[in-house]
């Protein structure tokens, strides 16, 4: 008898390979544990078990497995069918999608890097194999996993290498490793049992024959004028007292110390019980279940600030109760320790969180949790990958500002929507899904509102608090009459100036980062460009250089033009950095802080400057579009919008729906608590329709005339779209692929093939670029035009020219 095992490996290959395997190991294996393969001559994969059966594969001769390298599956049969619809939907290899879905160190191959962690010193844990291969790495500082074969004179090494991981002697390559220790400052408040001023005076009274501690009392109260909060440290030096003075006055329970410590997620504390909802967020829990009742999907529309959080809260502790696992999706960057700390004030350890910016091990561990459904991964908080967990028992996933756009991966494949995938998924697990947004995709909105979505809307914010008076500036008239100071109206720097004295902070957007996108020559007009990509270079005047944005070339600030030589370079546009450069002199007497791609790298990057305003070391927080996502302030009175329009003139059918929710969700940080919060826009052009629905929060006034356009236009909701792109070092080699392929395409689908185009940057890492777009009309069928397209690209690579340019399908491409 013979046995064979179909397996899915991590390469962009559509079919499984079929490998056989001994009684022994026939008997044992199951669908969903890896085994070790050699494929071609050298090398060695982590493969995936997908059949079990004994059908001799007819082309080749099935070579034998290494190694079954699990004792259980770690991936289930829902997860592989889930992975199939993304291979099918998506147009993309089972291969990437399992490349994907597992944490890198689950998928060792012959040319993994291993490395030594330095900080490892257990070695008496180690066996003779183990340490072995640790003492190899203290002479080379890197190995190959082949290499690691080839010491010890075996192949089967998977397990022991894997082991080394568990026990944390070595990591792989694809590893960011970040030396982190949690920054906690100290800071005092009074004891609760006073917590107003009016206690001020029985409090000196108390404390008159101790001088110091009635000075620091003093100095305390002075301090809290401020309204920030007080650092032990601050206030040591303000009433010049000693360290012990202070630590007398919280042994006395007059002062209490407390940690702002927002810079790591790791849950210690106590849980409280959910907060009570409000009429309308009961209103809206209610209709939720009411709508579950028949639909499977919903879309809550809950203006910002609505605590459309507080109502999922309620709608998970119900699953729980069920004993049933959730799935909190969240984009990337809004991933931050604000949300996480919320839900597990409530939740506990019952929440585990999966993030990219996360080490491998702790992604592992999360992955094992989900697997064995632990009691803490109950609930899982994480970005887009985590639709990938083993789920085996899912209840609901809630998809927080589901519009986002971060929830698509354009690069690698699997180019998949997660909220999308995530729609799927819950099906699959006859679970229940919650879509929510203060501004909803134009798709969700119209799946709602053709009742294939329920829909459940929130038009309060707590506490009855206003939405934000929104005004536009007109900067065109600004400039005429000179009432401009660099990229500032009076207007603005007034409103500014006005929060800052209220004690206020203050929130200004710029979507773009750097100093200012484009240096020119005041003589011959050349910018200087990337040499890579068909771009010009941004510049970046902290470090006086100039970056490329999309493959980070960088080079010093040149004193003359290189075309002409003349020496008068100008800087056109404006980013992020030059409105921080801007504001420190306007506001030379408060703290400006900026938030972007440049100043947030590494795990804890957004942290750190969440944590800094949250504390209010900083007055004026100057940022691009990571503002917007999900962060709640309670004392930001002002938000800016420095220039509405470079957003508005984008060339993308969705430009005019983006620019809405931006400036909506930026504008939704405004005025969270309390006191009514405003918001200025500076525009060239205040009557644009979006502005004027901005201004107004009209979101059914821009779906109306959005959805118009689109189905004018030809494009989603109505049309599908699916992108082609082409990639190759030569120029002539894409052209001619390209319009080989528009024709081919045309033939089948006529008038609904756009291009061939160029995109905005055309040439990117010495890659040229070619695009086109295949629309789907309401009435063709999906599955048939996906089917036409493989056959396509399938003769394309055919022609023996074509073969190596890359060739990427793009479905959904927005
Ligand atoms: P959204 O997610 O809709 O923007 P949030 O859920 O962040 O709104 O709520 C906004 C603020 O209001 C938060 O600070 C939240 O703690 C508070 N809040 C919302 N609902 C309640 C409630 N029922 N009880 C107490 N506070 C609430
Ligand atoms: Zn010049
Ligand atoms: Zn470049």
């Amino acid at each position: 008898m013979q046995y064979f095992i179909d397996v899915i490996l991590p390469i962009p290959i559509q079919k499984t390979f079929t490998y056989s395997v001994t009684e022994a190991e026939f008997g044992f294996v199951k669908k969903g544990m890896r085994v070790a393969v050699s494929f071609g001559n050298t090398k060695m994969y982590t493969g995936l078990v997908f059949e079990i059966h004994q059908n001799p594969p007819e082309l080749y001769e099935a070579k034998d497995i290494l190694q079954i390298l699990d004792e259980k599956p770690i991936v289930n049969e829902t997860q592989l069918k889930h992975w199939q619809w993304i291979s099918n939907y998506y147009m993309c290899a089972l291969g990437d999608v399992y490349r994907a879905a597992l944490p890198s160190a689950f998928l060792l191959e012959s040319e993994t890097i291993i490395y030594r962690n330095q900080a490892f010193q257990n070695e008496e844990i180690l066996n003779d194999d183990e340490f072995l291969i640790f003492e190899a790495l203290q002479h080379q500082s890197q190995l190959t996993v082949h290499q690691i074969s080839d010491i010890l004179g075996k192949n089967k090494v998977l397990p022991i290498i894997n082991e080394l991981i568990q026990k944390s002697a070595i990591y792989i390559k694809e590893e960011i490793y970040e030396q982190y220790k949690p920054k906690l400052v100290k800071y005092v408040r009074l004891h609760s049992q006073y917590s107003n001023e009016s206690y001020l005076e029985p409090l000196l009274e108390e404390l008159s024959r101790a001088k110091k501690q009635r000075e620091a009392v003093l100095s305390y109260f002075q301090l809290a004028t401020s309204k920030k909060p007080i650092k032990a440290k601050t206030l040591e030096e303000q009433a010049r007292v000693s360290k012990a003075v202070i630590k007398a006055l919280v042994d006395k329970e007059i002062f209490e110390f407390y940690h702002i410590q927002t810079d790591r997620i790791s849950y210690k504390g106590e849980t409280n019980a959910l907060k009570e909802l409000n009429e309308f967020q009961e209103t809206a829990l209610q209709e939720i279940k009411d709508s579950f009742q028949d639909k499977d999907v919903t879309l809550l529309h809950g203006i910002t600030s609505s605590g459309k959080t507080e109502v999922y809260t309620k709608l998970i502790q119900e699953v729980l109760d069920t004993g049933k696992q959730v799935l909190f999706l969240l984009p990337e960057i809004a991933l931050t320790t604000q949300i996480i700390t919320r839900l597990q004030n409530y939740f506990g350890n019952q929440i585990s969180v999966f993030h990219s910016k996360y080490s491998m091990n702790e992604r592992v561990e999360v992955w094992n949790n989900v697997l064995d459904n632990k009691p803490k991964a109950q609930i899982v908080l994480g970005a887009r990958s985590s639709i990938f967990l083993p789920f085996s028992n899912l209840g609901l996933i809630v998809v927080d500002e589901e519009h986002e756009t971060s929830y698509k991966q354009f690069e690698p494949s699997p180019r998949y929507n997660a909220r999308d995938t995530a729609i799927v998924l819950s099906a699959m697990h006859q679970a229940k899904i919650v879509l929510g947004s203060a501004t909803p995709s134009l798709e969700s909105y119209f799946n709602a509102q053709e009742k294939k979505y329920g829909f459940i809307e929130l038009n309060r914010r707590y506490g009855n608090v206003q939405l934000p008076t929104i005004e536009l500036i007109d900067i065109k008239e600004k400039h005429r009459k000179r009432e401009m100071n660099g990229h500032f109206s009076d207007t603005l720097i007034k409103q500014v100036q006005e929060a800052l004295d209220e004690k206020e902070q203050v929130i200004l957007f710029q979507n773009r980062r750097g100093f200012s996108p484009i240096v020119e020559c005041k003589t011959c007009g050349v910018s200087p460009q990337c040499p890579n990509c068909d771009v010009s270079l941004t510049f970046h005047k902290f470090k006086n250089e100039l970056r490329c944005h999309y493959c980070n070339y960088q080079r010093a600030m040149p004193n003359s033009c290189g075309a002409c030589g003349s020496n008068q370079l100008d800087t056109k546009g404006f980013g992020t950095e030059q409105i921080e450069l801007e504001l420190k002199e306007l506001f030379p007497n408060h703290n400006v802080g900026r938030m972007d791609l440049d100043t947030t790298r590494g795990k804890y990057g957004y942290q750190k400057i969440i944590g800094a305003f949250e504390a209010r070391e900083i007055d004026i927080l100057v940022g691009t579009q990571m503002l917007s996502k999900g962060l709640d302030f309670d004392n930001v009175s002002l938000v800016g919008i420095l220039n509405a329009d470079t957003m508005l003139n984008f060339p993308d059918f969705r430009a005019h729906e983006r620019a809405f929710q931006l400036m909506v969700q930026v504008s939704g940080r405004a005025g969270r608590s309390q006191k009514r919060g405003k918001v200025m826009i500076q525009t060239y052009n205040p009557y644009h329709q979006i502005l004027q629905q901005v201004s107004t929060t009209d979101y059914t006034a821009m779906y109306k005339e959005q959805l118009q356009d689109r189905w004018q236009f030809h494009y989603p909701p109505y049309y599908r779209l699916i992108k082609i792109t082409l990639k190759h070092k030569d120029y002539q080699k894409v052209d001619a692929g390209i319009n080989w392929l528009v024709k081919a395409l045309q033939n089948v689908f006529q008038e609904n093939v756009l291009g061939p185009s160029a995109p905005a940057v055309s040439r990117i890492r010495n890659q040229y670029i070619k695009n086109l777009v295949i629309k789907i009309p309401p009435k063709q069928s999906l599955g048939k035009t996906k089917q036409q397209i493989a056959k396509i690209k399938n003769t394309f690579q055919a022609v023996a020219d074509f073969r190596p340019i890359r060739f990427i399908v793009d479905v959904d491409a927005y």
